[in-house]
């Protein structure tokens, strides 16, 4: 099945410890969609201005995303700017140019309405909650989320959350929102809001899946050169939601295995600036490193007693 994205196509200028990029390729449908196109085929949604690096963009085509519902739009991109500091968990915004994205409303185009995985990427949720409105009858609708939008605009969030069934946010992000310092807490406030799945990033900590009663926890991938962590997130996402499109299975087992994929994609792109890993990857890369997370946590249950 095919996964269909809305979010942000954005131009990041981004500082590590390690180096800085500027106007790289980025946005949270840029990340997803790299992400996903390893799994299944992306339908992706967004806007770009006059001056996008439209060449750049294109390589996801050959990835099989459709670009059909990418507006261009006359004026400037999207652009955040961020800084990392030497803990890579914390990442500091230091701009947010919203450009085309001030006017923008996402238009789904008539052969995506169908999609049956919908991913409500990072943009403001009055938008996330318009093509909610477009959507024929998705099997599963996702959304994430950031401080951004829950400072701004939280009511729209809080609304959207009631129509979701899965959200991905950061421990921050869930403290914020929900205003409980304790995830587990967090979560079950998140849930009794609506969505019957919670996933909770916790960057190079890894990710807890709150599902139903049921709770499930994937490791970060210990990696030795952590280079930029921007897109781990979104990169994560598109891991998770890739593999429950191709598989149509969304049983809790399969759940939870979507979560290793996530995470694993997640820790590819960080070890690259914008999607460069992504594209360099393939699927033997992907396999192997999932059986190395399998070891990772593998471990011999029975008592010597
Ligand atoms: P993450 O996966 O959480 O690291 O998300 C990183 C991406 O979020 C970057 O590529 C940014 O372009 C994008 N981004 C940052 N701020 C916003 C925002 N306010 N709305 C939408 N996208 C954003």
């Amino acid at each position: 099945m095919t996964v269909l994205v809305v979010g942000s196509v954005a131009l990041d200028s981004v500082e590590t410890p390690f180096g800085s990029a500027d106007d790289a390729l980025g946005g949270s449908a840029t990340y997803f969609a790299a992400s996903a196109s390893h799994h299944t085929k992306v339908q992706l949604v967004g806007v770009v201005g006059s001056d996008y690096p439209m060449d750049k963009l294109r390589v996801l085509e050959g990835r099989g995303v459709d670009l059909a519902g990418l507006e261009h739009a006359e004026g400037e991109s999207f652009r955040w700017r961020g800084r990392y500091r030497h803990d890579l968990n914390s990442c500091e915004t230091l701009e947010t140019r919203l450009g085309v994205f001030s006017h923008f409303r996402p238009k789904i185009p008539a052969q995506f309405k169908n999609a049956k995985y919908v991913f409500l990427g990072n943009i403001d949720p009055r938008l996330q909650l318009d093509v909610l409105g477009q959507v024929d009858k998705p099997k599963l609708v996702a959304c994430d989320t950031m401080n951004f939008w829950i400072e701004s605009r939280r009511d729209d969030l809080v609304e959207l959350i009631k129509r979701v069934d899965l959200i991905t946010l950061n421990d921050a992000e869930a403290r914020q929102l929900t205003g409980e310092s304790n995830l587990v807490v967090a979560a079950r406030w998140i849930m009794a809001r609506g969505p019957k799945t919670v996933v909770i990033k916790k960057g190079e900590h890894g990710a807890f899946m709150f599902h139903g009663t049921q709770v499930f926890f994937a490791p970060a991938f210990p990696l030795e050169s952590v280079f930029d962590p921007t897109g781990a997130g979104d990169s994560f996402a598109g891991g998770f939601m890739g593999y429950l499109a191709q598989t149509d299975d969304l049983s809790e087992a399969n759940m939870r295995r979507a979560v290793v994929v996530g995470s694993t994609m997640g820790s590819f792109v960080v070890e690259g600036f914008s999607i460069a890993r992504l594209l360099e990857i393939g699927p033997d890369d992907i396999a192997k490193r999932i059986a190395d997370f399998h070891r990772l946590v593998a471990f011999d249950a029975t008592s010597h007693d």
